[in-house]
C-alpha cells in the first residue's frame, strides 16, 4: 500500500521515496513507490506529472491501493529517490476541482440541481447538472454566489467520519466507496465525498467564470474555468474587445453595438449590390439581344467574357433566353475555359447535343438539358473555336 503524502499535505511539491517494485511493460517502467505526493488519475481529476530522479513521469495510476508512476527509463537506484511534482499543473487541478465543488454546491442550493457529470479537461471544466433549462439571469446568479464563496476564503477540510458520524453529515451526494470514506467539507457550506486534491481555502480558487452552457441529454452542461485559466480566458477576450473597439473607434463597452451596426450596414449593402447587379445584368441582356446576329428570324449571340463570375454569365444567359427566338453561345475565360449554350424554350434544337459535339475542342466535360448545357475544360485558347463550331452546327444543321 503506497502512503499518500498528498492527503497529509496537499502542498507538498518535493519528497524522497524508495522503490517498492518495478514492472517493465511495453518498454515503459511502472514504478511503485513506498510513498508519493503524485496524485493518481481518479475521481474525475487527471494525474500529476513531474520527475523521479530527474526522469519525466508521464502517467500515474492506482491499482489495488498501490500507486504506479510511469517513466521511460529504468530508475538509477532503488532508495532515496528525489521526486518532484509539476506544481503548476497540480495547483491548476486544485483550483479547478475546488471550483467545481463550489459551483456544484451553488447549483444545488439555489436550484436544487444535482451534478451528474464532471470533466476536468486540458482547457475547460464541465459539469452536467439536472436542470431542463437555465436562463442567463440564473447563470449570473449562480456565478455570483459561487464567487462570494471564493471571496469569503472558507476553510476546506478533509474528514474521515465513522459510519454513525457520516449518517449525520448533510452530504450533497452519496459516497461511491464503502470504506475509508473521505469527505471534503467547505466550512459548513458543502459536504461532498471526494478523493481528489483541493486547495485548503476557497480564496485560492481565485475566480470562477462560466463560459457557456448547452443542453445535453436532458441536462445542462456548464463549461467554466477557475483561477489562472479564468485569467488566461480574460487576457484574450480583453485583447479581442480592445482590438475590435480600436477598429471601430468606439469605447470597449460599445464594441458589440458597433459590430451590430456594421453588420446591419453590411446586410443592407449586400441587398443593394444584389439589386444593382440584377439591373446591370438586365441592361447587359437587352444590349446583347438588340445587337444579335440574325439567321432565319433566330437571334444568335456569341460572346466570350474574361474574368467574370460564371454565376453572373449563367444568369445573363438565362435572362436573354427568357425572350423569344434567341440562342446564346457564351464562353468564359478564367484559369479554365467554360461554356454555356442556351436557347429560348420554343426553339427546337437540343443544346446538350450541340454541346457534346464541341466539348472535346476545349478538352471539356459537362451537360444539361434540351435548352441549356454548360461545362468547362482546360484548353482556354480553343474557346473561340469551340463556340464558332457550335454556331456553325446550329446554323447549317438546324437553321438553313
Ligand atoms: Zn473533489
Amino acid at each position: 500500500m503506497t502512503k499518500k503524502l498528498f492527503y497529509d499535505n496537499i502542498y507538498q511539491k518535493e519528497f524522497t521515496a524508495n522503490i517498492a517494485s518495478v514492472k517493465e511493460i511495453d518498454g515503459k517502467f511502472h514504478i511503485e513507490l513506498n510513498q508519493t505526493a503524485f496524485y493518481p488519475e481518479g475521481g474525475g481529476q487527471p494525474c500529476d506529472k513531474g520527475t523521479i530522479e530527474g526522469l519525466e513521469v508521464s502517467y500515474v495510476y492506482e491499482k489495488n491501493n498501490k500507486i504506479y508512476h510511469i517513466i521511460d527509463r529504468e530508475p538509477p537506484k532503488l532508495h532515496l529517490l528525489k521526486c518532484a511534482i509539476n506544481w503548476e499543473r497540480r495547483f491548476d487541478h486544485m483550483q479547478q476541482h475546488l471550483g467545481q465543488h463550489i459551483l456544484s454546491a451553488c447549483f444545488h442550493k439555489l436550484f436544487d440541481a444535482k451534478t451528474v457529470g464532471f470533466h476536468l479537461g486540458n482547457e475547460f471544466v464541465t459539469i452536467d447538472i439536472t436542470l431542463n433549462n437555465i436562463s442567463p439571469v440564473q447563470i449570473e446568479k449562480v456565478e455570483y454566489f459561487a464567487n462570494q464563496v471564493v471571496f469569503n476564503n472558507l476553510h476546506v477540510k478533509q474528514l474521515y467520519p465513522t459510519a454513525s458520524k457520516l449518517s449525520e453529515l448533510p452530504l450533497r451526494k452519496p459516497p461511491k466507496v464503502k470504506e475509508n470514506i473521505r469527505i471534503i467539507e467547505i466550512d459548513q457550506f458543502d459536504f461532498s465525498p471526494c478523493c481528489g486534491t483541493h486547495s485548503s481555502h476557497t480564496g485560492e480558487v481565485g475566480v470562477i467564470k462560466i463560459r457557456k452552457w448547452e443542453k445535453i441529454r436532458g441536462n445542462i452542461r456548464i463549461e467554466f474555468v477557475c483561477g489562472n485559466r479564468a485569467l488566461k480566458d480574460f487576457y484574450w477576450k480583453n485583447d479581442t474587445i480592445n482590438k475590435i473597439s480600436k477598429l471601430l473607434s468606439v469605447k470597449d463597452i460599445d464594441a458589440l453595438s458597433g459590430v451590430e451596426r456594421i453588420f446591419s450596414q453590411y446586410n443592407s449593402q449586400k441587398k443593394e449590390i444584389r439589386k444593382l447587379k440584377e439591373q446591370l445584368l438586365d441592361y447587359e441582356a437587352s444590349t446583347f439581344y438588340q445587337s444579335a446576329y440574325i439567321v432565319n428570324n433566330i437571334k444568335i449571340i456569341n460572346n466570350i467574357f474574361d474574368n467574370r463570375n460564371f454565376e453572373d454569365i449563367r444568369n445573363l444567359a438565362a435572362k436573354i433566353v427568357s425572350k423569344p427566338d434567341v440562342i446564346v453561345l457564351f464562353g468564359l475565360k478564367n484559369e479554365k475555359a467554360q461554356m454555356i449554350l442556351s436557347c429560348s424554350k420554343e426553339i427546337d434544337i437540343n443544346m446538350t447535343k450541340v454541346f457534346k459535339e464541341v466539348c472535346p475542342i476545349i478538352n471539356g466535360r459537362g451537360g444539361g438539358n434540351a435548352h441549356t448545357a454548360q461545362g468547362g475544360g482546360d484548353q482556354t485558347s480553343k474557346l473561340e473555336e469551340a463556340l464558332k463550331t457550335a454556331q456553325d452546327i446550329i446554323i447549317h444543321q438546324y437553321l438553313v
